[in-house]
């Protein structure tokens, strides 16, 4: 669901309360204005009747239609018929009291329907009254009085029940109009006074008709009192009166219904005012909760989207643009026409994952916040510095105004980041190989940019610690031969063509071979042979080293139990073993678990530890570790490339190292280079003063072989005894030069094996 939605459902739950309490008290309003519809149209149906009423009170004929006057009340059939009967009787009556006694009942039946006294307020409410009763029932008794009189008028002679029946009847109506004054004067001076004028004239009119009407009353009520005869009765006054009481309370009667109907208008109106403001306040409110939910949702959109972008740019534990942005600023660029010459550069940060396996992956982190603070700091203004990988950083300069370009930035980040540092309590400094790649004057495509800068760097890793590499486009065929070199490499790995071949390491005193060097060799055809230098690099590129070294051990290892079965003397294998070999922990149960399966001695075989790999800080823990679980299981070490890895005595003793091997570049011309022979004697007495052996390689004369010898070197290999050979060969020399028939050859003395 999207955030849209779910705010209107928020919106619309938290409304919802004030929905339902709107819609109660809506309905409660309808409810009353329905009540306040039924009460106008049963007066307005009351002030329809009133002049029929008239007309019976004067005993004029009563017209049939007032059986209809009713209808358009809502009422029950039961209500309905009582009504319809009272109706019937009013127009059927044969005297005027019975039809106001009809009229009477159908008023009240009407009032008590329509139920005014829960609308109005309290005067209103009394004032009802005069409708159902009193007013009616004044010109009833009052009626009733005018005809008792002329009755008893009429009579010869007058006795005490006439004269209690004339008193009677005087009474009954004075009851009446008391009762009439009294609503009036109590209730209509309560009601409002510019609503209520009208009324108050109607009720005046009507106590003056009143008191005219009382005062011909008792002239009736004296002079029958006293009468003897009807002749005596003097009850024409009140005759007379009594069309004016009868017009002034039927007056008042209808000025009472009008009051009501106007009031009941007034209520009407204003409930449905507010029924319609509450309304439309409820629309207007939803409408704009809903337009409120609708910026709100725009908002929130907006700001995920920024936030969305922010993460999709952005490298969230440097803070820095990530390689989207970088790529996306180098695109932009690339469209703005900039003719600068624009540059790319790229930083990786080798052996992090020893950082991380060593001091946790938490301080893995805080180290590369530094290193990018540390190239922010570096960088000029303008540069944008973006983390685009793991360990890679990459800074992209597009307005280039010095000739130098971005090599000053390479060899400043390499001091800066290589410098000794103290992060929290541990002290290292960061080892960074730099790839650079620059544009000329002109257009340029992001694309080769990048690409150029990852080979360059790869360049620079390849050749070794702290290394700046500018792309060249040879690096480009570089990349695509290794490339191609890889994809043969797996066949040949796959059809079992990469095999080692031995070159023999001989006893410069009595000529024996002593062990031979595993060299590896990639052999297509019978001539076809390719080295180590020509496809190593695509091999460890491409992964493939560790199946490189695991093909030459296996084959290796089968030669040295064939060897030592045909040797007089102790055979040594010499196995190149590589440093990510060596920092794997499964390393060591490996080695052993390969020689015994092999029927060889751990002894037999001669680990050929590059010193350069020793003195690497963050790889030498772990391998320093295994190297020494290798010496105690009896492995023999030696320590290749001698003299160029710049080993300190104490590494040498912690290494436990069996034999050193000095390299080519201390024995090329050795007897014959005096600078020379100082370099290389120190060498071979620093070994024995540590009372490790030693072995000197790349020995192509007899004169350096003699210098060496002389010099306390006890075992040489080189292109003197013989380059390395294949297996076959290896034998055939073994069992020419060691084999158990063969004399031991003269002391400083041996013919090329080839
Ligand atoms: P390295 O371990 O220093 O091996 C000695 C190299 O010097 C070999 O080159 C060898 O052919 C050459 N050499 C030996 N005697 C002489 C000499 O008298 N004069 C001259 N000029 N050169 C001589 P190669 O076979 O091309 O091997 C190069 C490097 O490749 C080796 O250097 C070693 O580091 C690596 N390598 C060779 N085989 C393997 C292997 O199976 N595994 C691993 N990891 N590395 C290997
Ligand atoms: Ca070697
Ligand atoms: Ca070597």
């Amino acid at each position: 669901m999207s955030i849209h939605r779910w705010l209107i459902a928020i919106v619309l739950l938290l409304l919802a309360p004030c929905f339902l309490f709107a819609s109660l008290w809506i309905r409660n309003t309808l409810d009353a204005v329905y009540h306040v519809d039924r009460g106008l149209d049963g007066l307005e149906a009351l002030s329809t009747f009133a002049p029929y009423i008239r007309d019976a009170t004067m005993g004029t004929q009563t017209p049939a239609t007032v059986l209809n006057l009713f209808d358009s009340l809502d009422l029950s059939p039961k209500a309905h018929s009582k009504l319809h009967a009272e109706l019937a009787a009013f127009q059927k009556a044969e005297s005027v009291i019975s039809a106001l006694r009809s009229a009477r009942a159908a008023a009240r039946d009407v009032l008590h329907e329509i139920n005014i006294p829960v609308i109005v307020d309290i005067h209103e409410t009394e004032l009802t009254y005069l409708i159902s009763d009193t007013l009616l029932s004044v010109i009833l008794q009052s009626s009733a009085m005018v005809q008792t009189g002329a009755r008893v008028a009429r009579k010869l002679d007058v006795n005490a029940w006439d004269k209690m029946a004339v008193t009677v009847q005087g009474g009954q109506v004075k009851v009446e109009a008391d009762a009439v004054s009294r609503v009036t004067a109590a209730h209509i001076p309560q009601l409002p006074a510019d609503k209520s004028a009208a009324l108050l004239a109607l009720s005046a009119n009507y106590r003056e008709a009143n008191s005219a009407y009382q005062r011909e009353g008792s002239k009736l009520l004296a002079t029958t009192l006293e009468a003897n005869t009807g002749s005596d009765i003097n009850y024409r006054p009140v005759f007379d009166a009594f069309p004016l009481l009868a017009d002034a309370s039927l007056g008042l009667w209808s000025g009472t219904i009008n009051y009501l109907i106007a009031d009941l208008e007034d209520i009407r109106d204003a409930k449905l005012l507010a029924v319609t403001t509450a309304s439309a306040a409820g629309v207007f409110i939803i409408l704009l909760a809903l337009g409120m939910v609708s910026m709100l949702a725009r908002n929130l959109a907006v700001r995920t989207a920024k936030t969305i972008d922010q993460l999709g740019y952005h490298d969230p534990l440097t803070n820095l643009p990530n390689r989207r942005a970088l790529v996306k600023a180098l695109n932009e660029e690339n469209g703005s026409g900039n003719k600068q010459p624009s540059g790319l550069l790229l930083l990786d940060i080798r052996h992090f994952k020893s950082i991380n396996s060593r001091y946790g992956d938490q301080f893995g982190d805080l180290i590369l916040k530094h290193a990018a603070r540390m190239i922010e700091d570096a960088a000029s203004d303008g540069d944008m510095i973006a983390r685009t990988g793991g360990t890679e950083f990459m800074v992209l300069r597009t307005h280039m105004a010095c000739k130098d370009g971005l090599n000053s930035l390479a060899h400043d980040l390499i001091k800066k980041l290589g410098r000794e540092r103290r992060y929290e309590s541990h002290t290292l400094r960061l080892d960074c190989c730099i790839g650079l790649s620059e544009t000329p004057q002109g257009t340029w495509t992001s694309d080769a940019l990048l690409t150029d800068v990852s080979l360059a760097v790869r360049h620079a890793k390849q050749a070794g610690a702290s290394r700046i590499a500018t792309f060249d486009p040879q690096m480009r065929s570089n990349f695509d031969t290794q490339t191609q070199v890889a994809k043969e490499l797996r066949t040949a790995l796959e059809t079992g063509r990469i095999v080692p071949w031995f070159q023999p390491q001989v006893c410069i005193h009595s000529g024996t071979i002593v062990g031979a060097e595993a060299l590896v060799r990639w052999v297509d055809t019978p001539d076809g042979v390719r080295y180590p230098g020509a496809f190593l690099g695509a091999a460890a590129e491409a992964g493939y080293m560790d199946a490189v070294d695991e093909a030459v051990r296996r084959q290796a290892l089968e030669m040295t139990l064939r060897a030592s079965r045909l040797s007089r003397a102790s055979f040594h294998v010499g196995l190149n073993v590589s440093a990510s070999m060596l920092m794997d922990e499964r390393c060591v149960d490996r080695l052993l678990a390969e020689v015994t399966a092999a029927g060889v001695l751990p002894s037999q075989v001669n680990l050929e530890i590059l010193e350069a790999v020793m003195i690497d800080e963050y790889s030498s823990a772990p391998i320093l570790s295994n190297v020494a679980r290798l010496s105690e299981l009896g492995f023999f070490i030696e320590l290749d490339d001698f003299g160029t890895g710049h080993s300190s005595i104490s590494s040498l003793r912690d290494l436990k190292v069996d034999r050193v091997k000095i390299d080519r570049s201390f024995v090329h011309g050795v007897d014959r280079n005096s600078e020379l022979q100082r370099f290389t004697r120190a060498l071979i007495q620093l070994a024995r003063s540590l009372d490790i052996s030693i072995l000197a390689e790349g020995v192509e004369t007899e004169g350096e072989s003699a210098w060496l010898a002389a010099n306390g070197c006890q075992i040489v290999q080189g292109y003197l005894i013989s380059k390395a050979v294949p297996q076959d060969k290896l034998i055939a020399q073994l069992t020419e030069m060691n084999g158990k028939d063969h004399p031991i050859p003269q002391q400083g003395t041996f013919g090329a094996l080839h």
